[in-house]
């Protein structure tokens, strides 16, 4: 069974786990207007949350892969073109062109710009998330579907999908693991998150975090736990930036495999705290 097909998450619910508090305010005035647009995901649907106890980070980056490709994007806007503003028709000025600094009109998605072409990097492993929020809320000023609630369907449309991707882009990136996946994909290397384990080593060290987990008294010893996961995990990000600079990518997917474990301890310990 496809896991990820039964763990869609509302987009609301997306959209606050994608950023930190400071940006919630706004955000909430976003989800209302995103919803009546796009609210494909139909969360109050019982049949696509069968069960949320399943549910971890990792699967929600898949699908938010997913949308990024396929689901998330109109007809129109798969039609994108980045030549010149489909409004004014002037020239970018700047890239990417997700907006006309001459008319100021929201400029169709273009899928060819990857993720971290929309926040002005390079395609590498390891970033500064503190770049990453400024330039978030740059885009949310100029893209922000309130800003276009006047403006045509077309134009309300476009603002709808590029806020909507720039979001994705975000949460996508600052998190290690998700960008892990995301830069891999990005060479065609897939990941598959239920492969099985094998490494004796691995099995016997997720056996025993499991069982300190289960056994766990009260929450000092839960975030114990949870602060050495992190510690692993910053590891295990370390020896993946050597393997992807280095592009061995089998080994790439060795590093994504444990991380993909402990962050699932994470969310396990999250879930208890
Ligand atoms: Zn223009």
């Amino acid at each position: 069974m496809n896991r990820t097909k039964k763990l869609w998450k509302p987009f609301c619910q997306v959209a606050h786990r994608a950023l930190p508090s400071t940006s919630r305010f706004k955000l909430s005035n976003y989800n209302y207007n995103f919803s009546t647009q796009i609210y494909f995901l139909d969360c109050t649907s019982s049949s696509r949350i069968q069960n949320p106890s399943l549910y971890c980070g990792l699967c929600y980056y898949f699908e938010i892969l997913k949308f990024s490709g396929r689901s998330f994007c109109s007809e129109s806007a798969e039609k994108a073109s980045n030549a010149t503003c489909w409004n004014c028709n002037e020239a970018p000025k700047a890239a990417p062109f997700l907006f006309c600094e001459s008319c100021r009109s929201v400029q169709p998605v273009d899928h060819s710009v990857d993720y971290f072409q929309i926040f002005g990097l390079g395609k590498k492993y390891e970033i500064g998330n503190e770049k990453l929020e400024g330039k978030y809320k740059d885009w949310q000023k100029r893209i922000h579907p309130d800003l276009v609630h006047s403006k045509s369907e077309k134009e309300r449309e476009y603002a709808a999908e590029q806020s909507g991707r720039v979001i994705e882009a975000y949460r996508t990136l600052t998190n290690p693991l998700a960008r892990a996946i995301y830069i891999l994909r990005l060479e065609g290397v897939e990941v598959n998150e239920d492969e099985t384990v094998s490494e004796p080593e691995l099995l016997m060290e997720i056996m025993e975090i499991r069982e300190a987990v289960e056994d766990a008294a009260d929450s000092q010893t839960l975030k114990e736990i949870q602060s050495q996961m992190q510690e692993k995990l910053i590891h295990w990000g370390n020896s993946f930036a050597d393997a992807y600079q280095n592009r061995n990518f089998d080994e790439a997917r060795v590093c994504i495999r444990r991380m993909t474990y402990y962050h699932r301890v994470n969310e396990e310990i999250a879930k208890k705290l």
